[in-house]
C-alpha cells in the first residue's frame, strides 16, 4: 500500500509552525498539556470525522489515539455532535440541575462494577481521582494512601518515588506494581494508617501490564484486614467492558474513578461509590464533603455523554474489542515475518506497542529509555505518514475505525520496519 506523506506541518512557513511559535509566547514550553508535546512541535488539527483528522496544513491522518482514548466513537460522531448542537441552543450552563445529569448518572450506574452504587460527576479524570481519595480519607479518618510506582492517576499526583525535584507527599506510600511481596510488607507496616489503595488494573505507563492475580489477591485480602478502602482508577480502562475492567477481576472496590469517553468527548470525570459512602456528601450528616464544581453535570457534557453511551451497548463494545484483537494478531504476524523484536499488547479496544519481545509487567519495567526512544521514532514516522499514535506506543480503536484504517496502519508499520532496518 502506498503511504501518504503528511509532513507539511514541518514547513517553517506552514500554519502548524506559526501556531507553535505563537503558543510559545503564551504557554510555558508552548503546550497546554504534556501529552501533546511532540518534537519539534505538533501538527495543529483543523477538523475530524470518524477515524480521520485533517491538520491546519491540509494533511489527513488516521487517528489511533482519539484524544488519548476519550472519543470511543471517533471525531464528530453525528449523534454526539447533534446532541451538543441541540443542547447549546437550549441551555449550556446553569446554576440549577438540567435533568440531564440524572440520565447520564443512571447510565453510569449500570456500567460500573459496584452494585448498587451512587455517582458524583466532576470535570476530569484527575478530579475524579482526587475526589475518590478525599472520600476515602473522610470515610476512614486516615490520611495516607497507597499507590503504585509509575502509575498515572492524573496530573496532580507525582508519578514516581522521589524523582527529580518532585517529591511524593508524606501522605503517600508508593510500592512497586505487580509485586505481591512488597505490597504485603507495605500493608504490614502501614496498613492501619491507610485510607485507601489506588489501583489501575492495567496501567498505560506499564504498556497495559495486567495486574497479576496473586498481586490482586494480596491487595484485596490485606486491605480488608486493615480496613482500607479500594479505589480502582478506571479512567482509561472502563471502556474495555460494559462494566469496566473491574468486572473481569476478582475485586470489590469501594470507589471507581471514571472519565474520558463517558462525556462523549467533552471534559468529564465521575466517581462511583458504594451507597454507604454517599452519606459523607449528605447535609444530614454534616456534610463531611461539601463537594462543589461550577461545571459538574454541565448540560453540554451530559448531552454528549448520554448520546455517546446510548450508542455503546455490550455488543458495540464487543465489536470494537474484536477488531482490536484481530488487528493486534495481524500486527504480531507482521513483526514475526520481519523477525523484529517488536510486539503489541491489547486490552479491549486499547493497545500498546512495545519494541522488545518481552513485554513489561510494571511501569518500572517500562521505564526504559531505549524502548521509549524507539517508540518515539515509530510514532514520528507514523505522524509523517498519515497515522496518529501516542509517542509512548499507546493507541486505541474507535467504533468508527474501519478495516481499511487498520490495513493502512499495518502497512505503515511494515514500511517503518523496512525503513528502520
Ligand atoms: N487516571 C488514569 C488511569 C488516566 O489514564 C488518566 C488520563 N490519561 C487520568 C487518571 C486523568 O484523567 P484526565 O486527563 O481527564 O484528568
Amino acid at each position: 500500500m502506498q503511504l501518504r506523506e503528511t509532513r507539511r506541518f514541518l514547513d517553517p512557513n506552514g500554519s502548524s509552525a506559526k501556531y507553535a511559535q505563537r503558543a510559545h509566547l503564551v504557554f510555558p514550553d508552548g503546550i497546554t498539556r504534556e501529552t501533546i508535546r511532540r518534537h519539534p512541535y505538533s501538527p495543529s488539527q483543523d477538523r475530524g470525522q470518524g477515524s480521520h483528522l485533517v491538520d491546519v496544513d491540509g494533511d489527513e491522518r488516521i487517528d489511533f489515539l482519539f484524544n488519548y482514548t476519550s472519543l470511543i466513537h471517533g471525531h464528530c460522531y453525528p449523534p454526539v455532535a447533534n446532541a451538543i448542537a441541540e443542547q447549546a441552543n437550549r441551555i449550556g450552563a446553569v446554576s440549577f440541575p438540567s435533568g440531564l445529569e440524572g440520565r447520564l448518572g443512571q447510565e453510569l450506574l449500570q456500567r460500573v462494577a459496584i452494585q448498587p452504587a451512587r455517582i458524583r460527576l466532576v470535570n476530569s479524570g484527575t478530579e475524579a481521582v482526587m475526589l475518590a481519595i478525599q472520600t476515602a480519607r473522610e470515610a476512614t479518618g486516615r490520611s495516607k494512601i497507597l499507590r503504585f510506582d509509575g502509575c498515572y492517576h492524573g496530573s496532580l499526583l507525582p508519578l514516581r518515588r522521589n524523582r527529580g525535584s518532585v517529591r511524593v507527599g508524606a501522605e503517600e506510600v508508593l510500592c512497586a506494581f505487580n509485586d505481591p511481596a512488597e505490597a504485603q510488607g507495605t500493608f504490614e507496616r502501614e496498613g492501619d494508617h491507610l485510607a485507601c489503595v489506588l489501583l489501575d488494573p492495567f496501567p498505560s505507563r506499564g504498556a497495559l501490564a495486567p495486574a497479576r492475580p496473586e498481586f490482586l489477591d494480596v491487595i484485596e485480602s490485606l486491605r480488608r484486614r486493615h480496613g482500607v478502602l479500594l479505589v480502582v482508577d478506571e479512567v482509561m480502562t472502563s471502556r474495555v467492558a460494559y462494566q469496566g475492567a473491574t468486572s473481569q477481576l476478582d475485586l470489590a472496590p469501594d470507589l471507581i474513578c471514571l472519565g474520558k469517553y463517558i462525556g462523549g468527548g467533552l471534559p468529564v470525570g465521575a466517581i462511583a461509590m458504594r451507597p454507604e459512602l454517599a452519606a459523607l456528601f449528605s447535609w444530614e450528616s454534616g456534610p463531611a464533603i461539601a463537594h462543589g464544581g461550577t461545571f459538574n453535570g454541565n448540560p453540554l457534557t451530559m448531552a454528549a455523554g448520554i448520546a455517546c453511551l446510548s450508542h455503546l451497548n455490550d455488543e458495540q463494545i464487543r465489536r470494537v474489542n474484536e477488531l482490536t484483537a484481530l488487528f493486534c494478531a495481524e500486527l504480531r504476524a507482521v513483526f514475526s515475518a520481519r523477525r523484529t523484536d517488536w510486539t503489541v499488547r491489547h486490552a479491549g479496544s486499547l493497545f500498546h506497542l512495545w519494541p522488545q519481545t518481552r513485554l513489561p509487567m510494571s511501569p518500572e519495567e517500562a521505564h526504559d529509555p531505549r524502548a521509549r526512544r524507539r517508540l518515539g521514532e515509530l510514532a514520528f514516522f507514523l505522524l509523517c505518514h498519515g497515522v496518529v499514535l501516542a509517542p509512548s506506543g499507546l493507541g486505541c480503536l474507535a467504533t468508527t475505525t474501519q478495516a481499511s484504517d487498520v490495513e493502512y496502519l499495518l502497512s505503515a508499520v511494515r514500511q517503518y520496519l523496512l525503513h528502520a532496518a
